[in-house]
């Protein structure tokens, strides 16, 4: 969700420099790219920053992606909800799911919809009632508009919602099937059918 901490920032700029990466990139996916990194020193950076190296490049990752957050209250004034709190929510329950495909999740804290729920697989943003589920979205190749699921939903009630959505998703799709492509297959009344 873009979260890091000076001190963390600090770490990653001293490992940067012993390996001469000369740039940083921030990815849309929340990865970080070191950009002209040695292929060769990857692992002894990965060590030194406390992490491993993924199995997958992470446009290739089936399962849950890395969720995307804005701001949200209290750091955005126009916000009406807690993304970040909310996007913690999501991935501490889902993050470890086996799913068919890839699941991009976008959580933005008003309608104004900076992290573009309506074009991921599932998207949250937050009004004055509650929050908005969008399920079915997706902005690659095929893109496609996600449909409204329901509104005026407590914390509690999107985590319930989220969960049948992506069961409803496991039961129907096929291996790789994208959950908007799912949808477009089935119709959004099968899935309103299924998670009622
Ligand atoms: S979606 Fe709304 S709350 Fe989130 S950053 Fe954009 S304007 Fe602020």
């Amino acid at each position: 969700m873009g979260i890091v901490s000076p001190d963390q920032l600090e770490k990653m700029a001293q490992v940067a420099r012993k390996y001469k990466v000369e740039t940083l990139k921030i990815t849309t996916g929340q990865h970080l790219k070191m950009l002209g990194a040695n292929p060769d020193d990857l692992p002894l950076i990965m060590e030194e920053l406390g992490g491993s190296l993924p199995s997958a490049p992470a446009h290739a990752k089936i399962g849950m992606h890395n969720v995307q957050a804005c701001a949200g209250s209290p750091l955005c004034s126009f916000a009406k909800g807690d993304t970040l709190e909310m996007g913690k929510k999501i991935q501490n329950v889902f993050a470890d799911l086996a799913v068919p495909g890839k699941v991009k999740v976008a959580v933005s804290g008003c309608a104004f919809n900076c992290c573009e729920g309506y074009v991921r697989d599932l998207g949250l943003f937050a009004k004055k009632s509650g929050w908005t589920l969008i399920f079915g979205g997706n902005a690659a190749g095929r893109p496609r508009i996600g449909d409204v699921i329901a509104d005026k939903l407590s914390d509690e009630a999107v985590i319930e919602l989220v969960g049948k959505c992506l069961g409803y998703y496991c039961d129907n799709a096929k291996k790789g099937e994208r959950s908007g492509h799912l949808v477009a297959r089935l119709g959004v009344d099968s899935l309103l059918q299924a998670i009622k």
